[in-house]
């Protein structure tokens, strides 16, 4: 309707240009720049972008080198399924809970702190391995300091220790290497170290630059050496924070808790992150109601390389996203919605891409049909399930395209997208909010809930089918 009244022409027009290259619009619909460029074109007008002047960004202040303190490195462990990875977190998360400190490591939130004897600190990242890692890592954050690769010692470096090595590598992210099972009768470490070796990862008693240590992660045999090669390696790199100044780092997980809302972990990478802080995180924001610390006890600060689970955010925002605090929440909420903003009109526009063999190709493919589908859950784990399965479902004829993903109730912005781009919301495990659930209504919008992954499959499988029908 704006473009129609830029061009000083009737809405119907637009609308019928846009049909007559396939594209159904509505009339308040938001459309992709090669579509303007496309319809501006064909009433003789040509197209010319100003930047609007919004800005999603934050400005990182820098820190001066005076009020910088040493850090506890960030730890992931990696490597095959089997070689013992849980044992080795385990026996750590065990072993290492200071005298004194009330209750132990209750649950799993992605992270924790271990102190040592000694008193230094080390936290590590108990991320389901390295997909999620470089997933992270695909959204900007580079949590991890140092990656301890374990490989067993009556098995060998496998695919999945080859693919862990690569992605520690693709990130500049220095190894070291744990032998684990050498309690077992067929250990034999040398083998690893020749497997490393073919590998072109010389280890330090062979002449190379790798440290390497022999473990039994079920025994505890080497596992306090191991951490002190870690340190070593930490020592190495330097690492440094400020605590004094407003917090920033990344989201480990997310979730929709029943009682308590959305719940997010997060590790701190610089600064002091405390209850009452103005959070951002992606298109999520809201002011921290509490914090709770890996042992469930109440915190009221977090410091750098500090595990923490926060409360109080209006969604949940994806792991690897950073998050900012900010003076006030307005400030949040203004970035938050530009980025949504953002979001839906990239979104729109991949899916909506238009290029001139794709123009032609609709118009010979008469027939063509997509069904867009937007996935909310109750977990990361719900949604990436649901989503993979439906977009196994296309066929030659229909392709099935999962054009939004996220953990949380059904909103009204989802309602819209949905509207936007003819989508089928299929909720799991979550149920749309009232004011979403209006809009649907107006708008004529489906929403489908379940609470059985295989029932959402089979519903769209089915009303596939149906479309199948209509197409033949
Ligand atoms: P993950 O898949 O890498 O997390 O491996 P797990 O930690 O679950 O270990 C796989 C199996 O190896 C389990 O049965 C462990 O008890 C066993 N295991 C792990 N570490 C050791 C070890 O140091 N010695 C022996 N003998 N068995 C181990």
């Amino acid at each position: 309707s704006e473009l129609a009244s830029m061009m000083n022409v009737s809405v119907n027009q637009v609308i019928g240009t846009c049909m007559s290259v396939g594209i159904m619009v509505s009339i308040n619909q938001r459309l992709d720049a090669e579509t303007i460029n496309l319809v501006a074109d064909e009433f003789g007008f040509k197209t010319e972008y100003v930047s609007a002047e919004v800005s999603e960004a934050i400005t990182e202040e820098e820190d001066d080198e005076n009020d910088l303190v040493p850090r506890a490195p960030i730890v992931t462990v990696m490597g095959h399924v089997d070689h013992g990875k849980t044992s080795l977190l385990d026996h750590i998360r065990n072993t290492n809970v200071i005298a004194g400190e009330a209750g132990g490591i209750t649950q799993h939130i992605g992270a924790y702190n271990v102190t040592l004897a000694d008193g230094r600190k080390i936290t590590f990242l108990d991320t389901p391995g390295h997909e999620a890692f470089t997933a992270m890592r695909a959204r900007g954050a580079q949590v991890t300091d140092i990656a301890i690769i374990i490989i067993s010692a009556d098995d060998s470096v496998m695919p999945t220790t080859r693919e862990a090595i690569a992605h520690a590598q693709a990130a500049n992210v220095p190894m070291v290497f744990a032998i684990n099972k050498i309690d077992k009768p067929g250990a034999n470490p040398d083998k690893i170290r020749e497997d490393l070796a073919n590998m072109n990862l010389l280890v330090e008693e062979w002449g190379g630059k790798y440290q390497c240590q022999e473990i039994s992660a079920k025994k505890g045999i080497g596992v306090d050496d191991l951490l002190e090669k870690v340190l070593l390696e930490a020592e190495m790199l330097d690492l440094k924070a400020n605590p004094n100044r407003k917090a920033t780092g990344s989201i480990i997980e997310s979730s929709l808790d029943k009682g308590r809302g959305y719940v997010s972990t997060v590790l701190v990478s610089n600064g002091t992150l405390r209850v009452g802080d103005n959070v951002i995180a992606g298109t999520s924001y809201g002011r921290i109601k509490a914090m709770f610390n890996e042992r469930n006890q109440r915190i009221e600060k977090a410091s750098p390389a500090e595990p923490a689970i926060i409360l109080g955010l209006n969604g949940a925002p994806t792991a690897g996203d950073t998050f900012h605090v900010l003076e006030t929440e307005q400030e949040a909420r203004e970035i938050a919605n530009k980025r949504l903003q953002l979001q839906r009109e990239q979104g729109l526009r991949t899916q909506k891409r238009l290029t001139l063999s794709d123009i032609s190709h609709r118009i010979a493919l008469g027939s063509f049909k997509e069904l867009n589908i937007i996935v909310k859950g109750d977990t990361d784990g719900s949604i990436e399930a649901l989503s993979d399965s439906f977009i196994k479902l296309s066929t030659e004829k229909i392709k099935v395209d999962v054009i939004y993903k996220a953990v949380g109730q059904i909103s009204e912005s989802d309602v819209t997208l949905a509207d936007a781009s003819d989508a089928l919301i299929v909720g799991f495990q979550v149920r749309p909010s009232a004011a979403a659930r209006k809009l649907a209504d107006q708008e004529g919008v489906e929403i489908n809930t379940y609470s059985v992954i295989y029932d959402a499959i089979e519903d769209v499988k089915s009303a596939m089918e149906g479309m199948l029908e209509k197409v033949k």
